[in-house]
């Protein structure tokens, strides 16, 4: 199925999401909450992977970048600092005849998109979501939902390199839920008001600045397409022109991806220059250690949203086949890496001895157990959920210790041992 701007195709995944647990609709008995979704028993294991796969490969393998886990909500100083309070806005217009409202730089013409009607001029419209701390309500203790967890690595820059004794260059990593109030959210979980980011914050001297976004450009593309498994086909770079540039960049690249809803942005890099460091801090924060010299560091800055990541490897591993729908997510990203299927329910020896195999190979994977229905539809169940493996339970396991393993991409069977099953998962993770 072609992928590109294909309505058919988004309206499956979504329903696909919400039959087996991937994602539902938030409040949903509620009536929903404008465009907000839950993470469900599937969702949260495919979202957690990713996260885990990212922390692992950017701060658990490099001695260069360390994590913190900061507060979503910030002392108000930090977003006036930032410039946020001031420019972080998006331009909105309001079509007269239907009051519908909209992101004016996301729509083409000058007419309502959704009834024709004339719109107004467009005004700056803030993004940043409010709210207040303690019981009063004024402009005291009014205070801010953070935006995107960038700032907290600036304000506790000073704290990190107090403690771990870093020396630039390095970086300070953080995945956490950010929050804006977008006009427009949509597209399912593409743009929502509460979200989640991984992002870094890599600290450097200014003349390295080329270099290192080129590294973290290539590090991009290898988490994309070797971690994630996406399809380079499916992926665009975008040097975002000088005038669209944010506020505090003087390069950015988003790294585009084709969702069959259209092509759009899955990641950025950006250089924020000394800007923020520069904001928050009335001293220069950091000193060389050979030569004394006491400066302003430089940031390179990958950012990578968590439920963007979500989508793009559902839509890349959605695939329909002649009599089966299979989710040909990479093994490392799979909510379950093995399913075990006793292959009769009523016979309690085959039962028990899959529960057994069931129990030894949890401590090390999660693992899925089902013993509804016939083999086929139980394999059919487990493909659309991108399970790697099935794994069956039957009389010969009884005798010798065996059973079948099937691969969920070729369906082919062979069988081995109990015993290795382990290695055979660990093999493709
Ligand atoms: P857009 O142009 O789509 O509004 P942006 O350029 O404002 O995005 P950034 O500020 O660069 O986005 O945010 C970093 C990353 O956070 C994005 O690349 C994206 O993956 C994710 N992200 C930003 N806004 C949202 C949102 N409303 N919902 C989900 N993810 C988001």
């Amino acid at each position: 199925m072609k992928k590109e701007n294909n309505q058919e195709l988004m309206e499956k995944i979504v329903s696909l999401c919400k039959r087996r647990g991937f994602v539902f609709p938030g409040s949903e008995i509620y009536g929903g909450l404008a465009n907000s979704f839950d993470y469900g028993p599937l969702g949260v294991e495919l979202k957690n992977n990713i996260k885990n796969l990212w922390w692992k490969r950017f701060v658990h393998k490099r001695d260069d970048l360390i994590g913190i886990d900061a507060a979503l909500i910030m002392n108000p100083k930090v977003w006036q600092a930032s410039g946020h309070l001031e420019t972080f806005s998006d331009p909105l217009a309001e079509c007269k005849k239907c009051h519908h409202r909209f992101r004016a730089d996301k729509i083409d013409g000058k007419k309502c998109p959704d009834c024709g009607g004339e719109l107004t001029a467009s005004k700056q419209f803030n993004l940043m979501l409010k709210t207040f701390l303690g019981p009063v309500e004024d402009a005291e203790n009014t205070v801010y939902f953070r935006p995107e967890t960038a700032q907290a690595m600036f304000v506790d820059f000073k704290n990190v390199l107090d403690t771990t004794r870093k020396k630039i260059p390095f970086g300070i990593a953080q995945i956490g839920k950010a929050f804006r109030n977008e006009i427009t959210p949509g597209n399912f979980i593409f743009r929502t008001r509460e979200f989640e980011q991984m992002e870094i914050e890599y600290f450097i001297k200014e003349e390295e600045w080329g270099e290192v976004f080129e590294m973290w450009q290539e590090e991009m593309w290898f988490w994309m397409t070797d971690v994630l498994g996406l399809n380079k086909k499916n992926i665009h770079e975008l040097n975002v022109p000088e005038k669209e540039l944010a506020h505090y960049s003087k390069k950015t690249i988003d790294f585009e991806y084709e969702f069959p809803f259209g092509k759009d942005e899955l990641y950025g890099l950006a250089y924020r220059t000394d800007f923020d460091l520069k904001n928050h801090y009335k001293e220069p924060p950091y000193e060389d250690a050979e030569t004394g010299e006491k400066f302003y560091p430089n940031v390179i800055e990958p950012t990578f949203g968590v439920d963007r990541s979500v989508l793009a490897v559902l839509c890349d591993a959605y695939t329909e086949e002649k009599d089966r729908v299979v989710l040909k997510l990479k093994p490392s990203l799979a909510p379950y890496k093995v399913a075990i299927f006793p292959l009769l329910k009523n016979k309690p020896e085959l039962v028990a001895k899959a529960r057994e195999v069931y129990n030894m190979l949890r401590k090390e994977f999660n693992v899925a157990f089902d013993d509804r229905g016939n083999i086929g539809k139980r394999y059919y169940s487990q493909d659309e959920i991108g399970t790697p493996f099935c794994c069956t339970i039957d009389f010969d396991t009884l005798e010798n210790d065996t059973v079948t393993l099937r691969d969920r991409d070729t369906t082919k069977q062979e069988r081995i041992k109990i015993l290795e099953i382990s290695t055979c998962i660990k093999k493709q993770l």
